[in-house]
């Protein structure tokens, strides 16, 4: 949920969704920032989802850690015996692991899942902005903490998901959020796509 540590209308869109918190079975979170990491507890620093297994990349859940901003004392810092840490390649779930995609903070996560050879590839915050870092992918954004590091992380993975005619997602991108990645010209373009049902 966007807000510093909220989680906004997490709760209530979940259930418009029909979804309550006891039915969260895994929250993955990609990375510390506050905009990704509110909603989890509640006023008491209790789990709001407390059936879930909670997990985090290792390297981004030790830096947030040792480097706790406001939102991670209030959202991550109750939670830290719970979170399971998760190393690139891990798969937590069947058909569904993580990926490194370092730069956009030191240890931010992505997640691959594959299902009858087709992959969904979510990036959370690593693709940056849906134009210029896909037109510009040398460029980086003022939120990105390793503004080189990003920079390999998005030549790696943006040739990765438009080889592999991936879908994909990214956290801010804009609505439908979902589509493709294609090399145009010295960059990529995103194609947004419907959702198939
Ligand atoms: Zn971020």
């Amino acid at each position: 949920g966007r807000g510093a540590g909220s989680g906004g209308r997490l709760l209530a869109h979940l259930e418009l969704a029909g979804y309550l918190p006891e039915d969260i079975t895994h929250v993955f979170l990609t990375h510390g920032h506050p905009d990704h990491i509110g909603g989890l507890v509640d006023g008491e620093g209790r789990p709001v989802f407390a059936k879930a297994e909670h997990l985090m990349g290792r390297v981004d859940l030790e830096f947030w850690l040792q480097n706790p901003s406001p939102a991670v004392q209030r959202a991550l810092v109750p939670l830290k015996e719970r979170i399971r840490p998760v190393e690139d390649g891990e798969e937590i779930l069947p058909g569904v692991r993580a990926v490194a995609s370092f730069g956009h903070t030191p240890g931010h996560m992505s997640l691959e899942a594959t299902s009858e050879g087709k992959g969904f590839f979510i990036f959370g915050d690593a693709a940056g902005h849906y134009l210029l870092s896909l037109r510009f992918p040398q460029a980086y954004l003022g939120f990105d903490m390793d503004k080189a590091q990003v920079v390999r992380t998005r030549a790696r993975l943006f040739q990765k998901v438009s080889e592999e005619r991936s879908l994909i997602t990214a956290y801010h991108f804009p609505w439908p959020a979902v589509g493709y990645i294609r090399r145009e010209g010295e960059g990529y373009a995103f194609v947004p796509a419907f959702f198939e049902f």
